[in-house]
C-alpha cells in the first residue's frame, strides 16, 4: 500500500529530476547562445575584414588608371579620387570637397557639373589655348588638350546616385592630329603650286595654239618637266617620312656598314655639283673603318640630304664642306659643316619642321628643294635611336652634328616628335 509518506517522497524525487533537467537545458542554452554570439562577432570582423580589403583592392585597381579619377556623391562632394587625380591636382585635398571648386578654370569644371545637376552623361574635349592645366597653375607646353568624360553609376534602387569622373590629358593626340592636319595642308599647298603652273603651260600650248611653234613648246615643255620633277620629289619625300612615321623602322634592315661607303657614294653622286661650284669636300674620320649598325639606305640619304643642303644653299665658288666621323667611348658622332651663308638664329628651331624653309634663301624661288630633306634627315636618325643638332654662325660654320649612342635601340619616330 503507497502511503502518502511515499507518494510525497516520490513528487519531491520527481519535482528534483524536472529540476535538474532545467537547470541542464538552462545551462546548455546559454552555452549555445555564447558560441552564437562569439560566431557573430567572428563573422562581423571577417566581413569588415573582407570589405576593406576589397575597398583596397578598389582603390589600388584606380590608383593604377593612369587617368585621373574621382567619385562624386548626389551632394557634388568628391568621395574619392585616385593617385593620378590627387598629382593632377598638385596633391591638393580633393576628399569631401565641392567638385565645383577644385577646377581653376571654369570651362573644364562646365560639363562635369551638367553631368552632376542633369545626370546626363557627357563626353567634352576642352582645348585650353591660354597656358593653364586643371590645377590653374602655368604651363609652359602652350595648348593643351583635356577630356571629360563623366557619367551616373547605376546605383541600388533607392539609394543616392554617384557620379564617376574621368579627367585624360589628350594633349600628345591633339598635337599629332594637328601635326597630320598641317602636313596634309602644307602638302597640298606644296603640290598645288606646281601642278597650277603646269596646267597653265598646258593650256598655252593646247588652247592657244601654241603647239605651231616647236622652240616655245620646247621651252613650255621643259619648264613644266622641271615642275612635274618637283611633284615626284614631293611625293617621294612625303613616302619616305610616311614610311618612317608608319613603324616601318622596326624593319630597317639593320646590319654593320663602314660609314666611310656611304660617304664615297654620295660623293660620287654629287661629284660634278661639288666641281661646277669649285667646292671643297674634305673628310676628316679618327677611325676610317668607323663601322655603324643600321639601315644603310637611310644613314645614305642622311648624309646626302645634309651634303645636298650645304652646296644647294651656298651656289657662290669656294665653299667648304666638311665631313667628319669619330668613335667616342659610348657613342658615334658624326658632323657636316660648311662655311655657307648659315641659318639664322631664330629660323634654326624650325629647321627639321616639314616643308619648312629659311624664307630668306633663294632656294625657295628656285624650285630646289621640298623643304623635307631635314625633316627625313631628323626622323631617320631618331628611328635608329640618335639625335641631331645644328648650330650656325652664318658666314664661318654651321655644323649638323649627329650622335648615335653605341646601345642605341632602333626604335619607330612618332611623329609627335617632330611636327
Ligand atoms: P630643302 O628641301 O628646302 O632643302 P630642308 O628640310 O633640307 O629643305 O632644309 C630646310 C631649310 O633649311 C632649307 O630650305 C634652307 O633654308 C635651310 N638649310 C638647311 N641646310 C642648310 C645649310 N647647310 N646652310 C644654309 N641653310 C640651310
Amino acid at each position: 500500500m503507497i502511503t502518502t509518506t511515499s507518494l510525497s517522497i516520490l513528487a519531491a524525487v520527481v519535482a528534483l529530476a524536472a529540476l535538474v533537467s532545467l537547470g541542464v537545458l538552462a545551462l546548455r542554452l546559454r552555452r549555445s547562445s555564447d558560441a552564437l554570439s562569439s560566431n557573430i562577432t567572428i563573422w562581423k570582423n571577417r566581413l569588415e575584414s573582407d570589405l576593406q580589403q576589397a575597398r583596397e583592392e578598389r582603390n589600388r585597381l584606380l590608383d593604377a588608371l593612369s587617368d585621373a579619377f574621382l567619385l562624386i556623391d548626389s551632394e557634388s562632394i568628391i568621395r574619392f579620387a585616385n593617385a593620378a587625380a590627387h598629382q593632377l591636382f598638385n596633391c591638393r585635398d580633393l576628399i569631401n570637397r565641392p567638385a565645383r571648386e577644385i577646377f581653376l578654370d571654369p570651362r573644364l569644371s562646365e560639363a562635369l557639373l551638367h553631368c552632376l545637376e542633369t545626370g546626363d552623361p557627357v563626353q567634352s574635349r576642352v582645348l585650353l589655348a591660354q597656358q593653364s592645366s586643371p590645377r590653374g597653375d602655368l604651363e609652359t607646353r602652350g595648348i593643351n588638350t583635356w577630356m571629360i568624360d563623366a557619367a551616373r553609376i547605376p546605383n541600388s534602387e533607392g539609394s543616392l546616385p554617384t557620379t564617376r569622373v574621368i579627367i585624360r590629358d589628350m594633349t600628345a593626340e591633339h598635337q599629332t592630329e594637328q601635326i597630320r592636319k598641317d602636313f596634309v595642308a602644307n602638302a597640298s599647298h606644296e603640290l598645288r603650286t606646281p601642278m597650277a603652273i603646269i596646267n597653265g603651260y598646258l593650256e598655252n600650248l593646247l588652247d592657244d595654239n601654241m603647239l605651231e611653234d616647236p622652240e616655245m613648246t620646247r621651252r613650255f615643255l621643259s619648264i613644266m618637266r622641271k615642275h612635274a620633277d618637283r611633284i615626284s620629289r614631293i611625293v617621294e619625300d612625303m613616302l619616305v617620312i610616311s614610311r618612317l612615321e608608319s613603324g616601318e623602322a622596326n624593319s630597317l634592315k639593320v646590319e654593320p656598314f663602314r660609314f666611310r661607303s656611304c660617304i664615297n657614294d654620295i660623293l660620287e653622286r654629287l661629284e660634278s655639283v661639288i666641281r661646277n661650284q669649285n667646292a671643297s669636300v674634305t673628310i676628316t674620320m679618327s677611325d676610317e673603318a668607323l663601322t655603324l649598325h643600321g639601315d644603310r639606305f637611310y644613314w645614305t640619304q642622311v648624309l646626302f640630304n645634309l651634303v645636298e643642303n650645304a652646296l644647294k644653299q651656298n651656289p657662290h665658288p669656294g665653299l667648304k664642306v666638311e665631313i667628319g666621323g669619330e668613335n667616342a667611348a659610348d657613342c658615334h658622332r658624326i658632323w657636316i659643316t660648311d662655311n655657307g651663308i648659315g641659318i639664322p638664329s631664330a629660323d634654326l628651331p624650325h629647321i627639321f619642321r616639314r616643308f619648312y624653309r629659311v624664307e630668306k634663301h633663294h632656294s625657295q624661288r628656285e624650285i630646289k628643294g621640298t623643304g623635307l630633306g631635314l625633316s627625313i634627315v631628323k626622323r631617320a636618325i631618331e628611328a635608329h635611336g640618335g639625335t641631331i643638332t645644328v648650330t650656325s654662325v652664318p658666314g664661318r660654320e654651321t655644323k649638323f652634328l649627329i650622335t648615335l649612342p653605341k646601345d642605341a635601340q632602333i626604335t619607330e619616330t612618332h611623329p609627335a616628335a617632330t611636327p
